[in-house]
C-alpha cells in the first residue's frame, strides 16, 4: 500500500463513487470541484480551517487511555480519540466548518443540508450562524417527530427546518429533496453534505476535512505510547468519522483498520444497516455508486439501527473500495453489543458515548480480551451520548 491515490480524476474509488446525477446538476458539481481544487492548493484556506478548528471547535481533541475499562477487560489497552469533546459534540463539525469556508469562498449566501437524526443539521445550522448564511435543513417528517430536541436546536441557531413528506419520510427522502432544491437554486445555494458520500467531489472533500482526526491521532499516539496502535477502529454510517481516522493510516501497513457497521437486531434478520457485512450488491443512490442494501428489483431496503446516525442503506464509496482491496476489515456490532459497550464506558470511564460510537467500542470490548496487554486499540469516539439518553432510557424501560 505504498502509493494509495484515490479517487481518480472522475471521482471513482475503484468501481465505486463517480457522479450519477441529473444533467441539471452537472454544472453545479463541476463548479464545486473546481472551487475545491483551487482551495485545496491555497495555504490561506487551510489556515482559516485550522484557525476555526482550534478556536471554535476546540481542537486538537485529545487521545485518552481508557485504563479502568482496559483493566476490566483484561487484555489490550484501549485508547479513545475524543471527538465527543468537539463543539456540538461530534466529529461532524470538522466537515461543516470546511464546507462553510468553501461556500464563503464561492460567494454563496445560502446553505442547504439534509439530516436524519439531526446531528448534521445542527452542525450545519451552527456554521451557518457563524458564517452569516441562511440555512434550510431538509428532514423527513417522521424524523422531525422523533428528534424534537435537535429540531429545536436548529431553530435556536436560526435555521429553517423543512419537513419532507415523501417516501419513508426519513433521511434518504430528505437527501433526495435537498438535491432537488439544489437544482432549483444552484446560483446562490451551497449544498453541505454530512458524510463521505454523495456525488464527486463530496466523498473526497469530506474525507479531506475529516482527516484531521487521523492526522492528530498519529501524532498523539506517538507522543503518548511511542508508537502507533495495533488496531484503529471506527463506526461506519456513511463513513466520515471512519475515513477521517483511517485515511492517514492507510499506508501504515502495521496498523489494522476495522470499520464497524450497524448489526441492528442481528445479521440473520433484515433489521440491520450493514451493506458490506451483509454482502449487499452494488447500486446507485444519492449520486454515487457503492454497496447498497436493495432487493432484487433494485428497491432500497428498509434499515434498522438503535443509533440513528448509522441507519443508512448505503456506505461511502471509499469504504467499498477499501473493502475490495482488503485494506480495511468491515464487521458489525449489534444493538445489544453497542448498548453493553455504552454502559461499560459510562461506568468505567465516566464518559457517556454516542450510540454510534458505541458500535466501535463494542468491537474493542469483544476483542481486547483476546489480545496481549501491551497491544493497543484506538477507538474513534465519534460523539457524545447526551442526544441518546431518551433512546437508552426507553430501551431500559425507564421513563424520564
Ligand atoms: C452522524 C454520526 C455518525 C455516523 O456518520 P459517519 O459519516 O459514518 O461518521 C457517527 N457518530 C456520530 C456521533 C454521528 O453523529
Amino acid at each position: 500500500m505504498q502509493n494509495y491515490n484515490a479517487p481518480d480524476s472522475q471521482g471513482f474509488f475503484g468501481r465505486h463513487g463517480g457522479l450519477y446525477v441529473p444533467e441539471t446538476l452537472i454544472p453545479a458539481l463541476e463548479g464545486l470541484k473546481q472551487a475545491y481544487t483551487q482551495a485545496k492548493q491555497d495555504p490561506e484556506f487551510w489556515a482559516a480551517f485550522e484557525h476555526d478548528l482550534k478556536h471554535y471547535v476546540g481542537r486538537p481533541s485529545p487521545v485518552c487511555h481508557a485504563g479502568r475499562l482496559s483493566e476490566h477487560l483484561g487484555g489490550a489497552q484501549i485508547w479513545l480519540k475524543r471527538e465527543d469533546l468537539n463543539h456540538t459534540g461530534a466529529h461532524k463539525v470538522n466537515n461543516t466548518i470546511g464546507q462553510a469556508l468553501l461556500a464563503k469562498r464561492m460567494g454563496k449566501k445560502r446553505m442547504i443540508a439534509e439530516t436524519g437524526a439531526g446531528q448534521h443539521g445542527v452542525a450545519s445550522a451552527t456554521v451557518a450562524a457563524r458564517f452569516g448564511m441562511t440555512c434550510d435543513v431538509y428532514m423527513g417528517a417522521d424524523d422531525i417527530q422523533r428528534q424534537m430536541p435537535n429540531v429545536f436546536r436548529m431553530k435556536l441557531l436560526g435555521a429553517n427546518v423543512v419537513g419532507v413528506e415523501s417516501g419513508s419520510r426519513t433521511l434518504k427522502d430528505a437527501m433526495n429533496e435537498a438535491m432537488r432544491e439544489w437544482v432549483a437554486r444552484v446560483d446562490d445555494t451551497f449544498y453541505i453534505i454530512g458524510t463521505a458520500a454523495g456525488p464527486a467531489p463530496y466523498p473526497e472533500m469530506v474525507r479531506d476535512f475529516q482527516c484531521v482526526i487521523g492526522n492528530e491521532a498519529k501524532k498523539q499516539m506517538q507522543e503518548a505510547v511511542g508508537r502507533q496502535p495495533d488496531v484503529a477502529v471506527a463506526c461506519v454510517g456513511g463513513g466520515s468519522n471512519a475515513i477521517g481516522l483511517f485515511h492517514p493510516y492507510i499506508t501504515e501497513e502495521n496498523v489494522r483498520l476495522v470499520g464497524v457497521e450497524a448489526g441492528g437486531r442481528g445479521m440473520d434478520t433484515p433489521e440491520h444497516a450493514a451493506p458490506i457485512t451483509s454482502g449487499a450488491p452494488i447500486g446507485v443512490l444519492h449520486g454515487f455508486r457503492s454497496y447498497l442494501m436493495q432487493d432484487e428489483d433494485g428497491q432500497i431496503l428498509g434499515t434498522h439501527s438503535v443509533s440513528a446516525g448509522l441507519d443508512y442503506p448505503g456506505i461511502g464509496p471509499e469504504h467499498s473500495y477499501l473493502h475490495d482491496i482488503g485494506r480495511v476489515e468491515y464487521t458489525v456490532a449489534s444493538d445489544e453489543a453497542a448498548l453493553n459497550a455504552f454502559d461499560l464506558l459510562c461506568r468505567f470511564e465516566g464518559i457517556i458515548p454516542a450510540l454510534e460510537s458505541s458500535h466501535a467500542l463494542a468491537w474493542a470490548v469483544e476483542n481486547a480480551p483476546k489480545m496481549a496487554k501491551d497491544q493497543v486499540i484506538l477507538v474513534n469516539l465519534s460523539g457524545r451520548g447526551d442526544k441518546d439518553i431518551n433512546t437508552v432510557a426507553a430501551l431500559k424501560g425507564i421513563e424520564l
